[in-house]
């Protein structure tokens, strides 16, 4: 928590990638959460922003439109958040078309294995609970293993059957992290290092690679996630605060799919004010 009376969460998902309530509904759950301002950051789209924003004035909260961008360095999968870009920008609209195409073969294919591997499901199982989502992902497989009775829990879909160190894991095609960055930037975004610290869900990357990713562009590191124990947050911020970055916080809020709660960590006003002062496009206020 930051010592504020202005409520800032600048990472939740909807529907239009795995949140599990629409864009409409994440902005109506932030304001009952007593938040003043939240980002909705769908995996690589950007689809749900119109929704979310006119329901932001009429329901008075600010929303920050934003994007979570995949990305890969050097293997490891890595999120980089971006922040207020202009979508119309080709640059970075055509790494996230690449990277939604790729992630719906990736998750056809896992799949394929997991039936081969005797899991009884199908891909139209998995389409039925993606719904209106341009942005699929190992959630949805999810959802359609807790509908067939295989796990109880989306969480306990990831425990093995769906583990990126697992037998049924496949990876999906995107932007090398430096590229993402350059990209963000291109588009007039504020990119910022989604939970860079989060080891239980795989591999992170090296201080080193932070660092390069410092030199091209990067704004911050989202150092207050539920994913960091409170030594990696200390990393993390002096590391942030040697590298010249801002440190943001946030829920990774994603409806009833996790149990992430919204305003459960936090971001500076002075940091918000930062980054609307670097994006191309303004907060949507009520
Ligand atoms: P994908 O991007 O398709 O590889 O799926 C990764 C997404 O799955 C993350 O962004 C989270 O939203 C979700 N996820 C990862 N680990 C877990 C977990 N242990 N329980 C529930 N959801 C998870
Ligand atoms: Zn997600
Ligand atoms: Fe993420
Ligand atoms: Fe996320």
């Amino acid at each position: 928590m930051t010592p504020s009376d202005v409520r800032i969460d600048l990472h939740t998902h909807s529907s239009a990638s795995d949140g599990t309530g629409t864009p409409s509904q994440v902005v109506r759950d932030a304001r009952a959460a007593g938040l003043d301002v939240v980002a909705l950051t769908d995996h690589d789209t950007t689809s749900g922003w119109a929704e979310a924003a006119h329901e932001a004035q009429r329901a008075g909260v600010a929303l920050v439109r934003g994007t979570e961008v995949s990305a890969l360095a050097g293997g490891v999968s890595v999120h980089l958040l971006s922040y207020l870009q202009d979508p119309a920008s080709s640059v970075l609209a055509d790494v996230l078309a690449r990277t939604r195409d790729s992630r719906e073969h990736r998750a056809e294919r896992m799949v394929d294995r997991l039936a081969a591997g005797g899991v009884p499901i199908t891909w139209a199982d998995v389409l039925l609970q993606a719904k209106d989502a341009v942005a699929v992902g190992r959630p949805h497989i999810a959802d359609a293993l807790v509908e067939l009775g295989v796990v109880p829990d989306r969480s306990a879909a990831f425990v093995d059957l769906l583990s990126a160190r697992g037998p049924y894991y496949v990876g999906y095609a995107a932007p090398t992290a430096v590229d993402a960055v350059r990209a963000v930037v291109a588009a007039g975004g504020v990119p910022v290092f989604a939970h860079p610290g989060a080891d239980g869900r795989g591999r992170v990357v090296a201080d080193d690679v932070i660092e390069e990713l410092a030199d091209a562009g990067l704004a911050a590191l989202e150092v207050d996630h539920r994913d960091h124990s409170p030594a990696q947050r200390d990393r993390l911020r002096a590391l942030a605060d040697g590298l010249g970055l801002l440190v943001t916080g946030s829920s990774d809020y994603h409806g009833a799919g996790k149990p992430n709660v919204l305003g459960e960590n936090l971001t500076d006003p002075v940091v918000l004010a930062a980054i609307e002062e670097r994006g191309s496009m303004p907060v949507v206020r009520p």
